[in-house]
């Protein structure tokens, strides 16, 4: 059943983006690109292309073909300023972190705000609403939401799939640099293979040869089943940034073994880019080692693998693999991988003391003061499961070591943490956090029965902690908001975050805007302001209810 809806959604994506249709650019000031479709990020893939901007908000943005605005959000993370057009033939195109949308968008969206007395909106709109033509001015670049810099964010979907925009824009972009490769990781399959005699994986790195061909020196011998995984960029013409690699092919002998083509991807499968790149090697070592052999459980439909991706090693002789990497305008670069087969011992995974978790099983595990519930389709890969713990009868609750974040999860897991001094009257105030290099993150939860219950989204150390302290609300430059007729506000919490906010002026909702530093911030509105005396009242509520307030007064 998986491999026919594999096959299906790969080839109607395929006659999606095949003969794309030229799009108008959407800035008039030449098309260089900051990132492209497929990087690899955490948690998922990037979805679009980021075109600069010369390093400054505000320049035009223009629609890429007629259609309608059919949704636009706000928010301060994600595209923060987000719109998004739909075109008569269903594709949808989205323009992300922008400054502000042109002025009729503006006030209808200011509007809506009002009426849901909220900052962060998701709006859907119908045709009739905003329909634009080609090349219509709707909104102003700028870095909102998630982003480390100004640039504007670009994405085609159709029909829940991302498509790599790069084919619509094929005119208007120049690239004639190949892609580079940094390292190549052999990886023996555990309790399966050996590399160089051992059960670790190995890296290697590349040099270049005089006339520019990489090789690897070096010798690497292995018996058994093996992996490789592979770390690279792509470059383009004009520009110093560093992009992912949209193919790559591994020949083994001759057969092909691995494919990808990242041209396309549901969006619903996002998240399964931790288990197309070595989630551990990640983890442990920041690095984005893209995986040319396969997990079970991995449904991305954009590559093909043959046995897995494995190499079996099981002869006494040289074994070639090659690397073929390209990007989309053709631009290739090639790496030879020997590895000699040499008979040795494979010595059995360490199984002592750990539990099988199956991939395609759910899979459940408790111990004194803990549960731990991994629904079916939650892995991608089987794993022996460790368990440990750090008991303290004086704290909150024992420390709970439940693997490593190590294996990525594929869809979230239970959690449950026993609670061994339930003294608290607020049981909101309770939350379990993860360790992390000393670092507590809050994953909060909800009360029940001296337990706490939560969603988990990565294997680890967890264990309960409490949050009674309100959040801060910091006035910046008090002085200068009349003036300015601004007030600016940073917001902050110690532990479980900043959850909502609500200004109002003369007990009626005013409308506040939230950055991605957390700062908010409110424009005296003469449109809704009296003239004379005005008294604000701001309330701050973290994670766990605790509320902090502030009051101002001023003349308009
Ligand atoms: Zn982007």
């Amino acid at each position: 059943m998986i491999k026919i809806k594999k096959i299906y959604i790969a080839l109607l994506a395929l006659s999606l983006n095949a003969g794309a249709q030229n799009y108008q650019p959407p800035l008039d000031i030449p098309l260089l690109l900051s990132g492209n479709f497929g990087e690899l990020r955490s948690n998922h893939f990037h979805a679009g292309l980021d075109f600069k901007t010369q390093g400054v908000e505000g320049k035009p943005v223009y629609a890429v073909d007629s259609g309608y605005v059919s949704r636009i959000t706000v928010g301060p993370w994600g595209y923060g300023n987000g719109l998004y057009i739909t075109h008569p033939d269903g594709t949808m195109t989205v323009y992300g972190h922008l400054k502000e949308f042109v002025p009729e968008l503006a006030k209808y969206v200011e509007e809506q705000q009002y009426k849901q007395e909220r900052f962060s909106v998701d709006l859907e709109l119908s045709p009739e609403q905003f329909p634009v033509s080609r090349g219509q001015l709707v909104a102003f670049s700028g870095n909102t939401g998630s982003s480390g810099g100004p640039h504007l964010h670009f994405e085609v979907r159709k029909d829940g799939i991302m498509l790599d925009p790069m084919p619509f824009f094929r005119e208007e972009i120049k690239d004639t640099r190949k892609p580079r490769i940094k390292s190549v990781l052999v990886c023996p399959i555990p309790g399966k293979g050996v590399v160089n005699g051992r059960s670790g994986k190995l890296a290697l790195t590349p040099v270049t040869s005089q006339n520019g061909q990489q090789v690897l020196t070096g010798k690497i011998t292995a018996w058994g089943e093996i992996g490789l995984a592979i770390r690279g960029n792509d470059y383009m013409d004009g520009t110093e940034n560093v992009y992912g690699i949209r193919n790559i092919v591994l020949v083994a002998e001759k057969d092909t073994i691995f494919q990808s083509d990242l041209g396309e991807y549901p969006l619903a499968d996002s998240r399964s880019i931790n288990s197309f790149v070595d989630y551990g090697v990640l983890k442990k070592n920041r690095a984005f080692y893209i995986k040319t052999y396969t997990d079970p459980g991995n449904d991305l439909p954009f590559f093909h693998a043959k046995n897995s991706g494995c190499v079996t090693i099981d002869e006494e002789k040289t074994y070639h693999l090659r690397y073929t990497l390209s990007d989309y305008f053709g631009n290739t670069t090639t790496l030879s991988v020997w590895i000699e087969g040499k008979r040795s011992d494979i010595p059995a995974e360490d199984t002592e003391g750990k539990e099988y978790f199956h991939w395609n099983s759910e899979n459940k595990f408790g111990a004194k003061g803990v549960r731990l519930s991994i629904p079916r389709s939650g892995l991608y890969n089987s794993f022996y499961f460790s368990y440990d713990a750090e008991r303290d009868t004086s704290a909150l609750a024992s420390v709970h070591h439940l693997h490593t974040n190590e294996i990525p999860l594929a869809l979230p897991a239970r959690l449950s943490i026993h609670l061994q001094h339930d003294t608290l009257e607020n049981k909101r105030q309770y939350g379990i956090v993860s360790l992390q290099n000393g670092y507590r993150r809050w994953l909060g939860g909800s009360y029940r029965l001296g337990w706490i219950d939560t969603d988990i989204w990565e294997l680890g150390t967890f264990t309960i902690a409490t949050d009674t302290v309100p959040p801060r609300i910091i006035p910046l430059n008090q002085s200068v908001w009349a003036g300015n007729r601004m007030i600016r506000i940073q917001l902050s919490d110690n532990l479980s975050g900043v959850a909502e906010f609500r200004g109002e002026i003369d007990g009626q909702f005013a409308l506040f805007k939230m950055n991605k530093s957390q700062v908010i911030s409110y424009r005296f509105d003469s449109s809704r302001l009296t003239k004379g005396k005005h008294h604000l009242k701001l309330e701050v509520t973290d994670g766990c209810g605790n509320i902090s307030s502030f009051e101002y007064d001023f003349t308009n």
